[in-house]
């Protein structure tokens, strides 16, 4: 795809050192690829709105869990190994991928609490978390975790997760040395990750913390949510995916899209970066819980895939000289991706309970209607969506004329 070639040429398996040389100049800008993702388009609209739901799993169900996975720091969480290979998607709980957005959650936490106005994003929605889970560490173990979170915060908090070029990196190469307890290669060379000595410092000495105190119900809720959602991938992953291709005439990855489920993060409980295409999922977070998670790792993937819908809209408003509207193909993503998730929820019986029926002939509320997107600012796109863009799904009208109509509507 064009936009993600933007920044092809930074991304290789070596360029990490000659990224962290020029952060404090020269970063060629990779936001053109990273900055119709979804978190920063659906801007603050939702950051507030209340969470009502959030599916509990119960002890009962846990407990085989934990006889399943006993918890092994730095172990390869190939949930696919485990489970027998899942098509579609290759779902990871990494350890450093996990410290990575605590210390950054952290740090935005302690940020947000000293504003001013106090209304930071770094809040987000209610977390799966439970108050005893909070670790009780020595005077010293305090000291080093302290120190980590102010390296983060003097260094990270300022930085979107999604639309910084360093940090999206940092994450990515996180995640490709998740089998190494280190990441400096002092005992292993391949575990080199080639990062800037006060940053390897800084996540060495919050490791021995993390994995100790946090890393194991970290690790176990996303385990937890790998296996709540891996049966729907396996049954469905293929069918949606070809669906989702089709809808937005183009080809899914022929690659398994990597996901990296973590306890956080970023404010959204969700975000994708590309080159590579990368998907980052809350495992805490209350919006991505129960069969919704489905909809939440296709909704995902599908910001790899829809660059054509967004493209037409561009060429149609030229084509009609008008203003490109800023969040109409995000919003056509999301209402497509519950459209095409809905009936699949529904005819495998993993529907979502009492739903405020706002949206009739079905037990599944998508994502967007379910946490009020369209009444916060795209009511207007979803009439739009509903009118023209639901035929084209339906059958009924070609892909160019859906979005001709939808945009001489506008
Ligand atoms: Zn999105």
């Amino acid at each position: 795809m064009a936009k993600q070639s933007t920044c092809a040429a930074e991304r290789s398996s070596t360029q990490f050192n000659a990224v962290f040389l020029s952060a404090n100049g020269n970063l060629r800008p990779c936001q053109a690829a990273a900055s119709d993702l979804c978190a920063g388009s659906v801007g603050a609209s939702i950051v507030q709105f209340v969470m009502r739901r959030g599916a509990q799993f119960g002890l009962l169900f846990l407990l085989p869990l934990l006889l399943l996975f006993p918890l092994q720091a730095g172990a390869r969480p190939q949930y696919g190994s485990t489970y027998g290979p899942l098509p579609v998607f290759e779902l990871h709980s990494g350890f450093w991928v996990n410290l990575h957005h605590t210390l950054y959650h952290e740090a935005r936490q302690r940020a947000a609490a000293s504003a001013p106005d106090n209304t930071s994003k770094a809040s987000g929605p209610p977390l799966k978390i439970a108050p005893e889970a909070k670790p009780t560490l020595t005077a010293s173990e305090q000291k080093s975790w302290d120190d980590a979170v102010t390296y983060y915060a003097a260094n990270y908090t300022g930085k979107d997760l999604l639309f910084s070029t360093e940090l999206i990196q940092l994450k990515d190469q996180l995640g490709d040395f998740e089998d190494c307890d280190e990441l400096s290669g002092r005992k292993r060379k391949f575990c080199d990750a080639g990062m800037p000595a006060k940053l390897t410092q800084v996540l060495e000495s919050a490791a021995s913390i993390y994995r100790a105190h946090l890393w194991p119900q970290h690790d176990r809720a996303n385990r937890r949510w790998i296996l709540r959602v891996a049966p729907l991938v396996r049954e469905q992953g293929v069918g949606l995916s070809e669906r989702l291709a089709d809808i937005y005439q183009t080809r899914w990855p022929r690659e398994k899209i990597r996901v990296d489920v973590s306890a956080y993060a970023n404010w959204a409980g969700a975000y994708t970066t590309v080159d590579p295409l990368r998907v980052t999922i809350s495992s805490l977070d209350s919006r991505n819980q129960g069969p919704e998670a489905l909809e939440v790792l296709f909704h995902e993937a599908s910001h790899g895939i829809a660059e054509p819908v967004q493209a037409a809209i561009i060429r149609e408003c030229r084509q009609r000289d008008k203003a490109i509207p800023r969040d109409l193909w995000h919003a056509l993503v999301f209402y497509t991706t519950g459209e095409v998730i809905r009936p699949v929820l529904a005819s495998s019986g993993e529907t979502a309970g009492d739903r405020d029926g706002s949206v009739p002939g079905g037990g599944y509320t998508p994502y967007a209607v379910r946490e009020g997107l369209y009444q916060r600012g795209w009511n207007d796109y979803f009439k739009l969506l509903q009118r023209f863009w639901q035929p084209y799904l339906d059958g009924h009208a070609t892909f160019d004329d859906a979005v001709a109509r939808m945009v001489s509507s506008l």
